[in-house]
């Protein structure tokens, strides 16, 4: 292939690396904003600047964030008695569009997985013990996903949880088995938070 101008090599490059973006689709993308008008590629440049500006996360849940707290943990409706452990902040947002669940969160932003070097320290659990144990949770949902490694993480939650005197349950059955729990339909997520079982 002829060498491309250095700064459109350097935007493929950038593009190939998101994910889900092969090396045909990122020239695509990148011949596109080529060819778009200049308010709409500043507009996209200055959208993720603003994001990694402004966006964090929140110091309770570790939930998207813009500032401290979260728009779940700022909101006086909800209750703080239920607890629902995620995987993802794509994850709780999947159980938010079932408007099925009033509690609050907390986000692992992983799972456990002692191959990649994953252990309950990088995915919060001590944070979440001391969560559980000072704000008078009743009910903690364990809704990682039903792959091998979200089972053997709810397994993990579930004992480290049992000496709290806290009701540990998991979603019912009927989410895609080996699935992700964000691309499981609302209805079916609805139903399996509704019917969520002790372990
Ligand atoms: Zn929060």
């Amino acid at each position: 292939m002829p060498q491309l101008p250095e700064p459109l090599e350097r935007l493929i490059q950038e593009l190939s690396r998101l994910p889900g973006i092969g090396p045909k689709t990122a020239q695509r993308l990148a011949f596109h904003l080529l060819r778009a008008d200049r308010q709409r590629a500043d507009s996209l440049a200055q959208a993720i600047q603003d994001v990694k500006d402004r966006i964090g996360y929140c110091e309770r849940c570790y939930n998207i964030a813009e500032g401290s707290l979260c728009w779940i943990c700022m909101s006086p409706r909800r209750n703080s008695t239920l607890l629902c452990v995620v995987e993802s902040a794509l994850d709780l947002l999947a159980i938010e569009r079932t408007s099925e669940f009033g509690g609050l969160y907390f986000v692992l932003h992983g799972v456990i997985s002692p191959i990649d070097g994953i252990g309950p320290e990088q995915i919060h659990v001590p944070e979440l013990l001391a969560r559980v144990r000072a704000e008078g949770v009743t009910e903690v949902i364990v809704a990682t996903d039903a792959d091998i490694e979200g089972e053997a993480t709810a397994l993990y939650l579930q004992r480290a949880l049992a000496p709290l005197a806290v009701t540990v349950t998991r979603p019912a059955h009927g989410l895609p088995v080996g699935g992700d729990l964000e691309y499981a339909d609302e209805l079916t997520l609805a139903r399996a938070m509704a019917g969520r079982r002790t372990f």
